[in-house]
């Protein structure tokens, strides 16, 4: 059951009616609406892309080419579009296999403090901005079945996010800790936050919460969701908690089972 409430309101701030509509939809009508906002949702994702270098291209065409300072410029415009389609287009076939039903993990037994470190290190190495990264890992080696390719995107889509939305100066926190039977990853940042009405939304496909910023820093809107599949054929959880203005923390959980092994270290 659905329902759509409409609030009617006075100019002055009264709020002098409701009217509530409700819907019954069945579980097949909700796949063929997620299917076609989907669909719709590519198709604008692709499309606005492709309008910019459009135009960007036909300016250079009847002229602008020839001009050193514009020229550039335009190309910079057109080559940015191009390499966020191919991001978006990589993103939508990693989602269409994640969505076959014989998608499979290629599991294998890991250390996960190094895993995590090792992630954490190249984006140290590369980051351009002034952030500063803390760790608070597990300080002995954890072992779980991972699929290590598919962990690792995880990260790089939650720790990218992290560092998109962290300001000048700001720090983040890498955390790792066991909890019954599960071990809990987490990303802290102390960037702009997420209303609270939209913390479980990150997690659908194409759900920005600022969509013209958002697209500017280059994301396609599909890495958590992304993330979210992963996890979940890893068995586990993904979950958010911010608060506005001070930062966000982005956390999953594992399945652990501590063997009798891990004890005689
Ligand atoms: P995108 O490619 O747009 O980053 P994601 O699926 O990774 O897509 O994230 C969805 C949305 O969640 C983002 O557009 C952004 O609005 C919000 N978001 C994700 N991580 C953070 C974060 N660390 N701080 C603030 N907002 C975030």
């Amino acid at each position: 059951l659905r329902a759509n409430i409409s609030v009617i309101q006075k100019e002055t701030g009264f709020v002098n009616g409701l009217i509530a509509v409700l819907h019954d939809i069945t579980e097949q009508e909700k796949i063929d609406m997620e299917r076609r906002e989907f669909v719709a949702n590519v198709s604008h994702e692709l499309r606005t892309p492709l309008t910019t270098m459009r135009s960007y291209v036909e300016a250079l065409a009847e002229g602008a080419w020839k001009d050193e300072e514009i020229a550039p410029n335009f190309l910079e415009v057109t080559q940015n579009e191009t390499e966020r389609m191919i991001r978006l287009v990589n993103d939508l076939l990693q989602l269409s296999k994640l969505d076959s039903k014989d998608y499979q993990l290629t599991t294998e037994w890991v250390d996960f403090v190094q895993f995590y470190s090792r992630i954490i290190d190249r984006f140290e190495l590369a980051k351009e901005q002034n952030v500063r990264f803390e760790r608070k890992l597990l300080d002995q080696a954890t072992f779980v079945e991972i699929d290590p390719d598919k962990l690792t995107q995880v990260l790089d889509n939650i720790i990218s996010n992290a560092l998109k939305y962290s300001p000048e100066g700001g720090k983040i926190t890498f955390k790792m800790v066991e909890e019954e039977e599960m071990i809990i990853i987490s990303v802290s940042d102390e960037g702009v936050g997420i209303p609270k009405d939209n913390l479980e939304k990150i997690f659908e496909r194409f759900y920005r919460v600022d969509k013209a910023r958002t697209r500017k820093l280059g994301g396609t809107g599909l890495g958590l969701a992304i993330a979210k599949e992963m996890v979940e054929a890893h068995g586990g959880k993904i979950w958010a908690r911010s608060v506005e203005g001070k930062g966000t923390t982005v956390s999953f959980s594992l399945p652990y089972l501590q063997t009798e092994e891990d004890d005689w270290s």
